[in-house]
């Protein structure tokens, strides 16, 4: 008999995932971990593509699984579409779609460029949807779905100078909902992880710039600039997300759906 462990780590065997924006950041983290959980992956996202190769590669070896990788671009409705194809026709199905892909810009409205508002709504939101439309129906022929979309505490808390991505994740856990109410009945599961602060490189990159900025410490920046409002002051990590999105996609989460879960380290409970 196989040990707990052991159990978990092949809780995926067989299945097909598609995460987009997963070439970095939060939905690599959830690639490897549903790589590591046995699914076959579709990797998705922009980048250098030597850089790309390797990441593919290295998962492929490490976890025994297939990794393949697409390079649409999410901004269009239609490559979003075909991603979901050409997976369907690759792999036979698509079992697991992850919409994690998103961009953020960070301006007071009257000054918010109107072209960064239509990009951070047709990324972070329209993309979940035209990837979410492609995927059920073959998702509600088969009697099994899990959809995760990577939201935010912006989800469901505002901060200023983020109307766009704010209104957006808003969206994104709305849509959540009118999607567990329609698969439902037929085994699909959506569901919204809503990260605070994670550990990314892009929020190294933050932690420098702002330090230099206000001339204080990396230390104050972390504590007293952006994990204000992060009751824990500590980052939430890749893995964390992983192992959450890994869990979401197992049969043992079955009845979890319609749900945005806080990964906040306590933010959203202000
Ligand atoms: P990241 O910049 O490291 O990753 C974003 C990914 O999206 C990359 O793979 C990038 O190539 C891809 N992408 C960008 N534009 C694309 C396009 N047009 N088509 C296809 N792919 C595209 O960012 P991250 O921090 O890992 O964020 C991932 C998700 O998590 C986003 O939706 C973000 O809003 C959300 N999130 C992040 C944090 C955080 O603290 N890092 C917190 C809450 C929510």
């Amino acid at each position: 008999m196989l040990d707990t462990n052991t159990k978990m780590q092949r809780m995926l065997a067989g299945k097909v995932a598609i995460v987009t924006g997963s070439t970095s950041g939060i939905g690599l983290g959830i690639a490897r971990a549903l790589a590591e959980a046995g699914s076959a992956v579709v990797l998705n996202g922009l980048g250098d593509m030597d850089e790309v190769k390797r990441t593919r590669v290295a998962l492929e070896q490490a976890t025994g699984v297939r990794v393949a990788y697409d390079a649409a671009n999410l901004m269009d409705p239609g490559e979003t579409t075909a991603l979901v194809q050409r997976t369907e026709k690759q792999f036979g199905r698509v079992d697991i779609l992850v919409n994690n892909a998103g961009i953020q810009h960070v301006s007071p409205i009257e000054e918010f460029p109107a072209e960064k508002w239509n990009a951070i709504l047709a990324l972070n939101l329209s993309a979940v949807f035209h990837a979410t439309k492609a995927a059920f129906k073959g998702m509600k022929e088969r009697k099994f779905g899990r959809i995760i979309n990577v939201a935010s505490a912006h989800g469901l808390v505002a901060s200023p100078f983020k109307s766009a991505y704010v209104a957006a994740k808003h969206g994104v856990v709305g849509l959540t909902k009118v999607t567990a109410l329609e698969g439902a009945e037929f085994n699909v599961t959506a569901n919204a992880i809503c990260p605070g602060y994670v550990w990314t490189p892009l929020v190294e990159k933050q932690i420098d710039d702002q330090a230099k900025a206000h001339n204080i410490s990396r230390e104050k920046v972390i504590r007293d600039v952006l994990l204000v409002n992060q009751p824990n002051k500590k980052f939430a990590t890749v893995e964390e997300m992983g192992a959450l999105a890994a869990f979401l996609s197992s049969d043992l989460a079955a009845s979890i759906t319609g749900t945005a879960l806080p990964v906040d380290g306590g933010w959203t409970a202000h």
